[in-house]
């Protein structure tokens, strides 16, 4: 039995676990750092503990210090949120060694599906099929370009321990491929503290779809239908959707069997994601596991009418999944853009500082997620994601037509926003169509009049 839960993290993800919490009759703690004690989590959770200074290696990636906190506050549970430590091996077995229940899957799961070369391994074994590429990690240079050669270019080198769409290059030539191979690894061993590297033939123009997966402790295993998160800057996602404009039912179900084969395979407990890659003809392939709740969560309980972090709560509580995979029913479609304090016309800049006048859109099949408000100041320290803006509606139409409205009537003043951007993409005659691939963002750009994105003001 949860009765009080510790939320280890910030922003968007926290106010929307103090939420569910509430609805739950579960009390809750939030540790912030010095920079977020005016955050809303900080606000609306019934208690909160200070875990240090602004950055985030100071605060909110310290598991002592936040298992400190767990101890002196008595919480049952701890819920990671995405980033920071949510896929952090270590931290998932020191709540174990602590008795206290980490809401997520297994530490070793983390740890086996956290490595991309191991999951891809484990998931194939399964026969999900994956992109050709290497058999594990690539100690050398040498080995690397034999098989680089082997599976053809242009090939992709990407980091193990990767995530957040860095440490991963392109190659397109044996010549270019050295110089990236050597930056990839500086680049994964930065971020990660990893520098293993792995190789994957490069696909053009795929599509990224991923299944949302529940797996309780009982053995029941479903999947929510998928996202296509297609729209994507520098390999991060931007605009997400569900369900995807390009799947038909047979491919639906076709990858839905897969991504259960795969959370199968890796032995998965709680909510998960499985990532492919789509190619043009239909061929699906596994690209990784996300052992932790997305961004994009939302869009999956808006078109399914499903909680996923009270289901993640009642899975971490050992209870059976409150849904079969019959009663899982697609009746919406729903959108989410993600809305950042950067500039777009000054290259995607970050634009921290303190927002002036703040009025967030409202009305029917309009869901707003965020940790901002007027007066609100945006820290240089962490993501520049301030809010998640969702719209959803009996069609796709219906869905776009009022994301449209929402952005148009989005104010943020005081910062600088990507919501002119956005308002651009959704008109886009190429993603109204639903032709979107990972490489449109970057087509949409090139191709876009230089200070289109300006806010008129
Ligand atoms: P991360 O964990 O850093 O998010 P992913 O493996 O999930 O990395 O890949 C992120 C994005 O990078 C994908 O959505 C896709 O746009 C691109 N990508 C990854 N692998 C490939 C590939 N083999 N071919 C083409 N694009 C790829």
């Amino acid at each position: 039995m949860i009765r009080k839960i510790l939320i280890a993290n910030r922003g968007e993800i926290a106010l929307r676990i103090v939420r569910a919490c509430r609805e739950l009759g579960i009390q809750t703690l939030a540790v912030y750092s010095e920079a977020d004690e005016q955050s809303l989590h900080v606000q609306l959770a019934d208690e909160a503990i200070c875990i240090g200074p602004a950055s985030g290696a100071e605060s909110y990636l310290r598991a002592d210090r936040i298992l400190s906190a767990a101890e002196i506050a008595d919480v049952d549970a701890i819920h990671p949120g995405y980033g920071f430590l949510s896929e952090n091996e270590e931290f998932a077995e020191q709540c174990a060694s602590c008795n206290i229940n980490f809401i997520g899957p297994k530490a070793e799961t983390i740890g086996k599906m956290g490595d991309k070369a191991m999951a891809r391994e484990t998931v194939s074994k399964a026969g999900v099929p994956i992109i050709p590429g290497s058999d594990g990690p690539i100690e050398n240079e040498k080995d690397a370009i034999k098989i680089a050669q082997k599976i053809g270019f242009p090939v992709i080198i990407k980091a193990v321990a990767g995530g957040g769409g860095r440490g991963m290059r392109i190659a397109h030539n044996a010549v270019s491929f050295a110089k990236e191979f050597q930056s990839a690894r500086l680049e994964a061993t930065k971020a990660f503290g990893n520098g293993a590297l792995y190789v994957e033939k490069y696909l053009e123009n795929p599509r990224h779809i991923e299944f949302q997966v529940l797996a309780d402790k009982h053995g029941n295993v479903i999947h929510l239908g998928e996202r296509d998160c297609s729209v994507q800057r520098r390999h991060q996602k931007v605009i997400e959707e569900a369900p995807s404009p390009f799947l038909d039912k047979n491919l639906r179900a076709r990858m839905g069997k897969a991504a259960i084969k795969a959370t199968n395979a890796a032995d998965y407990i709680n909510a998960g994601t499985i990532e492919f890659l789509v190619d043009s003809k239909g061929n699906f392939y596994f690209i990784e596991m996300n052992t932790r709740i997305q961004v994009e969560h939302a869009v999956t309980e808006e078109v399914t009418g499903i909680d996923l972090i009270k289901e993640q709560i009642n899975i971490a509580s050992g209870n059976r999944l409150s849904i079969s995979q019959k009663e899982v029913t697609y009746d919406k479609h729903a959108i989410e853009c993600r809305i950042c304090a950067e500039n777009p016309s000054n290259g995607f800049a970050p634009s921290p500082g303190t927002i002036g006048l703040y009025y967030a859109p409202g009305g029917h099949g309009v869901r707003v997620d965020s940790h901002v408000y007027g007066g609100y100041t945006v820290s240089p320290y962490y993501d520049s994601m301030i809010a998640k803006l969702v719209t959803y509606g009996r069609t796709r139409k219906i869905a776009l037509d009022r994301m449209y409205r929402a952005l148009s009537e989005y104010i943020i003043r005081g910062i600088d926003t990507n919501i002119e951007f956005l308002k651009a993409i959704v008109l886009d005659p190429g993603f109204r169509q639903g032709e979107a691939t990972t490489s449109y963002v970057e087509e949409f750009l090139a191709r876009a009049p230089k200070d289109v994105f300006k806010k008129s003001q």
